[in-house]
């Protein structure tokens, strides 16, 4: 259920609402938000009756929930979380760009591409320097070296630096240097790892599981943003279909459902649905088109040597020649 408050509501009648719930057996947990003053309840197991708090002053409605999800809910706040990192606002009309190698591989490869991706416009570096491989004799990343590297990175470029946390204890690590702890599709459901990120005082970027619902994908969010950390950023990477054209689908429509059913921003990764080169240019016009708040993109300066990702790793050129598109959609305003 949510409580909403008048918008001249007192803090006294706020406190009333918070106490009363408490009494109730549960759990308040107040939403930010710049018209209005609103309070989920969390905790209760079946429907509770509107009228204990219908009854209460300055409470305007008591509103049913009538999703599984409920803070990440667009019931509960009607207006789009702006997640602000640097000078990048995500999810505030901007298309943010985070753009990098799939994998850390060295300071100067790092550099390399950061300088090309700033200068064609990205404000995110993205890097892994702990890699969650399919095969366990894949390149796993410089780990600690690694993110020593990113730090490096954001000194010189002043780029923000997003890279993936695969476990509790590499979500330590990452959350001391990283600008966004990234949560990858293998753990999107490792509820654990979403409950420490609910915890972290830095943002989250969530990626679809690579067979999740939107109910799953919305669900996994809910774990983060309980913890009481509302700073999330949804990611559409594709999902496993019969398509063999590509690695995986990207699912645009995910996007504008995702859009009607909550308030945080999403963005579109068409370089792990697409999993080669070619598309990747295309699927991030669509992703634009489709609403998407802003993309993740592998760059490579040398791709046919990465060791990770190299088919699906943009040349910077290609990389420059994909922001003048979006820039230009975003100024027609699709
Ligand atoms: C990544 O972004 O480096 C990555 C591994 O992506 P995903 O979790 O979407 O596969
Ligand atoms: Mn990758």
């Amino acid at each position: 259920m949510l409580i909403v408050m008048e918008q001249n509501a007192t803090q006294a009648q706020i406190d009333a609402v918070v106490h009363t719930i408490k009494e109730l057996g549960f759990t308040p947990a107040p939403m930010p938000g710049s018209q209005r003053t609103a309070i989920g309840i969390l905790g209760n197991a079946g429907p509770i009756d509107p009228g204990n708090f219908t009854a209460l002053d300055g409470v305007k409605d008591a509103i049913r929930v009538s999703k599984p999800f409920k803070l990440v809910s667009r019931e509960m706040k009607p207006e789009n979380t702006v997640v602000t990192v640097g000078n990048q606002k995500i999810g505030g009309g901007d298309i943010a760009v985070m753009a990098g190698p799939c994998a850390v591989e060295s300071l100067e490869q790092c550099l390399i591409i950061a300088e090309a991706v700033k200068k064609a416009g990205a404000t995110i570096f993205r890097g892994g320097a702990f890699k969650p491989r399919t095969s366990p004799y894949s390149f796993q990343g410089l780990e600690d070296k690694g993110l020593e590297i990113l730090a490096e990175v954001r000194r010189r470029t002043g780029l923000a630096i997003v890279t993936e946390a695969i476990d509790h204890d590499v979500l330590d690590r990452v959350e001391a240097v990283a600008d966004i702890i990234q949560i990858g599709a293998r753990n999107m459901q490792n509820f654990s790892l979403l409950k420490r990120a609910g915890k972290s005082s830095k943002p989250i970027l969530l990626k679809r599981g690579m067979s999740a619902t939107i109910d799953e994908f919305l669900m996994a969010a809910e774990h983060i943003m309980c913890q009481g950390n509302h700073r999330i950023i949804l990611c559409e990477r594709g999902v496993r279909t019969f398509a063999d054209h590509s690695r995986n689908t990207l699912d645009l429509s995910a996007i504008s459902a995702v859009k009607l059913l909550s308030h945080l921003p999403i963005i579109a990764d068409p370089s792990h649905a697409a999993g080669r080169r070619d598309q990747v240019i295309p699927l991030s016009r669509a992703s634009v088109a489709v609403g998407a708040d802003g993309l993740m993109v592998e760059v490579h300066h040398n791709p046919t040597h990465a060791l990770s990702d190299g088919p699906q790793s943009l040349y910077p050129d290609q990389f420059e020649d994909l922001m003048r598109q979006v820039r230009t959609l975003a100024r027609i305003g699709v």
